[in-house]
C-alpha cells in the first residue's frame, strides 16, 4: 500500500485521499516521504529557488481575552503589563524595520474589545499611505471579534480594513484544526470550521495569506490529517493560501500538554504537507522553531521557502536569521538560489 501511494505522487495532478495521507503519516519512513515531496516540489516549482521575505512583526496590543493555554504573551486588560501601542510607537517601529531592510509589517495582537475601529484603520492608513509598507494582519479570531464588537458582518469589516490598506491576512491561530484539540488548548478560539470559513471570506475579498499547523501536543495522526484536509478544502474555495508553514509548539507555558518533536517527525510532516496540499503553491520551513540545520534539511524535503528574517519576535525564542545577507547565504549554502518575495508572493525579486 505504501509503495502504491508513493508511486501515485509521481503523477502530474495527483490528490491524496485522507486515508492515503494517514497511511503515509503513520507508516511510511520519513525519508521516503521527504524524497517524494522533494520531487513534487521541483516538478511544481522549477528553478531550484528558495524564497524569503523581510517583515517586522508588530504586536500592537498584548491584551487578549481568549487566553489560550500555550500563550505566554497575552495579558488581561487590567494587568499592569497590558499595553496598546500608540500610532507613533508603531510608526517608530516601522521606521526601524525599514532601516533594517523590511518592507512589510505583520500586525499581530489579541482580542481586545477596548480598541476602537478607528485605531485599526488609522494604523493601516499610516503604515500604507505614510510609510509605504504592505501590511499583513489580524488572525481569524481577531477579525471575527472586531466585527462583533462593532456590530457588523465580517465581510463589511474586511471591506473597511482593505480600503484602509490591509492586503494580507495570516492563517494564524490554526494550531490543530480539530475541535477536540481546540477544546483542550484554546476553547475560546474559533471552532475549526469557523476558522476555515473566516479565511475563505478573506480570500474571496482579495485578502490572501498563509496557513499553518502547530503540532507537538496530544494531537493524533488522524487530527493532523483532519487539519490538512480543512486547509485543502478551504483552499479549493478561493485559493488564498499562498503558503503553508509547519510549526511546533514551544514551551511558553506549563499549562498545556507538549511533547518533544524529533527532527525526523518534523521533516515527515513538512514533506507530507507538500504532498497533501496539492493546491497550496509554497511550503515554508520554520527556522524559528526548528533551527537552521533542520531548516536546511527541510528545503530538501518539500519546502521552498524560509519565511522571514527576524526583525522582532515577541513570541518565540530566536533561532532565525536576522539579516537579508544571512538569509541569502543560508539559502545558497543549502544548495538553492535565493529570491526575495513579499508576504503574498506577488513580487518575487531576483537574487541580490
Ligand atoms: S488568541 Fe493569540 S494572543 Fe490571544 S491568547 Fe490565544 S495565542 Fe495568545
Amino acid at each position: 500500500m505504501l509503495d502504491s501511494i508513493l508511486e501515485k505522487t509521481t503523477a502530474p495532478n495527483f490528490r491524496l485521499t485522507p486515508a492515503e495521507g494517514l497511511e503515509l503519516l503513520k507508516n511510511a519512513h520519513w525519508k521516503d516521504v521527504a524524497e517524494a515531496a522533494d520531487k513534487v516540489r521541483h516538478a511544481r516549482l522549477p528553478g531550484n529557488r528558495v524564497g524569503y521575505t523581510a517583515f517586522r512583526i508588530v504586536n500592537y496590543t498584548n491584551v487578549c481575552e481568549v487566553t489560550c493555554s500555550f500563550c505566554s504573551f497575552c495579558r488581561p486588560a487590567k494587568s499592569p503589563e497590558a499595553y496598546v501601542l500608540s500610532i507613533d510607537e508603531i510608526r517608530q517601529k516601522t521606521i526601524e524595520a525599514k532601516a533594517k531592510g523590511a518592507d512589510q509589517i505583520f500586525l499581530q495582537g489579541g482580542v481586545n474589545k477596548d480598541i476602537p475601529l478607528s485605531y485599526y484603520t488609522d494604523v493601516l492608513k499610516m503604515l500604507t499611505r505614510e510609510m509605504g509598507v504592505t501590511v499583513r494582519g489580524f488572525s481569524p479570531v481577531e477579525l471575527v471579534r472586531i466585527a462583533e464588537f462593532n456590530n457588523m458582518p465580517l465581510e463589511s469589516l474586511l471591506d473597511i480594513f482593505k480600503e484602509a490598506g490591509l492586503s494580507s491576512v495570516p492563517g494564524a491561530g490554526a494550531e490543530i484544526l480539530s475541535d477536540r484539540m481546540r477544546a483542550l488548548l484554546s476553547p475560546r478560539k474559533l471552532p475549526a470550521q469557523q476558522w476555515c470559513d473566516t479565511l475563505a471570506a478573506c480570500h474571496k475579498k482579495g485578502l490572501p495569506g498563509s496557513a499553518n499547523i502547530v503540532f507537538g501536543s496530544v494531537e493524533t495522526p488522524e487530527e493532523i490529517i483532519e487539519h490538512l484536509e480543512c486547509v485543502r478544502k478551504t483552499q479549493d474555495i478561493a485559493h488564498g493560501f499562498k503558503s503553508f508553514v509547519v510549526w511546533t509548539f514551544q514551551p511558553q507555558t506549563d499549562k498545556f500538554p507538549i511533547r518533544h518533536v524529533t527532527g525526523e517527525e518534523y521533516l515527515k510532516l513538512l514533506a507530507l504537507s507538500r504532498l497533501y496540499l496539492d493546491n497550496v503553491p509554497h511550503i515554508e520551513v520554520s527556522l524559528l522553531g526548528m533551527g537552521l540545520e533542520l531548516g536546511a534539511q527541510g528545503l530538501h524535503a518539500g519546502a521552498d521557502d524560509i519565511n522571514s528574517i527576524v526583525i522582532e519576535e515577541n513570541v518565540l525564542k530566536n533561532h532565525g536569521l536576522t539579516t537579508i545577507e544571512q538569509a541569502e547565504k543560508f539559502i545558497l549554502d543549502a544548495g538553492f538560489t535565493p529570491y526575495r518575495r513579499d508576504l503574498n508572493f506577488s513580487n518575487e525579486k531576483t537574487p541580490v
